[in-house]
Formats: structure tokens, sequence, C-alpha cells
């Protein structure tokens, strides 16, 4: 029973190559070295495509985590500029509330002015033809004086 120089595995067949990591098994040495080195070179080629894989996956993976991350980020952006701009909507309507009730106040004490003018007004004709009444009439008893003096 032999074993594989190479895997130190036991060889069962008798085939050229090792049936367990297939590396080769020629009794002529020269055939022996020739093989040993295709078989090497095509280990490191597995290994490279095997790294090369490898590297595009990770490649692919990163890509795809960056490409989350920057939807991610454009959907944070995307809130906040709806935030603000709710904000700012708010913060209009607010402001066109307080002028609409700013001008009503002021419409409303306008009218309240008026009205009291208008009273004032009304007060001051009436104290007038008082005043003018009771200088008619004194002016009347004056007169009536004077002819009663000029009578007597
Ligand atoms: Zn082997």
């Amino acid at each position: 029973m032999s074993r594989c120089p190479n895997c130190g595995q036991e060889i069962t067949n008798n085939n050229d190559y090792c049936q367990h990591c297939h590396y080769p098994l020629f009794e002529d040495d020269s055939v022996r070295q020739l093989r040993a080195q295709v078989w090497a070179r095509k280990q490191v080629d597995k290994e490279e495509e095997r790294a090369r894989i490898k590297a595009e996956r990770e490649a692919k993976e990163k890509a795809k985590r960056e490409a989350k991350e920057i939807k991610k980020r454009e959907e944070v952006e995307r809130l906040a500029r709806k935030q603000i701009q709710e904000e700012e909507k708010r913060a209009k309507e607010v402001a066109n509330r307080e002028v609409k009730e700013k001008a009503k106040r002021e419409a409303e004490e306008a009218k309240k002015w008026q009205e009291a003018e208008r009273l004032a007004r009304k007060y001051t004709q009436k104290e007038e033809k008082k005043a003018q009444r009771l200088t008619a009439k004194k002016g009347e008893s004056t007169a009536k004086e004077k002819a009663k003096k000029e009578a007597d």
C-alpha cells in the first residue's frame, strides 16, 4: 500500500494520479517531475481563479453595500427636505393666519373708533343745540325784560 506524497492519503487505485488530490504518481522521474510542475501550475491557476472569484464577489458585495448606503442617505435627505418643507408650510400658514387676525382686529378697532366718534359727534351736536336753545331763551327773556323796563 502506497501513500500520496502530496496529501499523504492511501492510494488504492493504480492510476497515474492520486484519487484524493490528483497529484501525479508516475514512476518515471522525468515524467513525474514534468507532471508535478503541470500539477503545481494548475494548483496556482486554481488558487488564482479562486482569489479572482472571491475578489469579484467582494467587489460586488461592496458595491451593493455602497448602493444601499447611498439609497439610505438619499432617503434620509429626502425625509429631511420633506420635513423642512412641511415646517416652512406650517410657518407660512401661521404667519398668514396672524396677518389675517391682525387685519380683523384692526378692522374691528377702526369700527369701534368710528362708532365712538359718531356718538361723540352726536353728543356734541345735541349739546350745541341745547346751548343754542338756552342762548335763544336767554336772549328772549332779556329782550322781554328790556321791553318791560322800557314800558315802565
Ligand atoms: Zn494525494
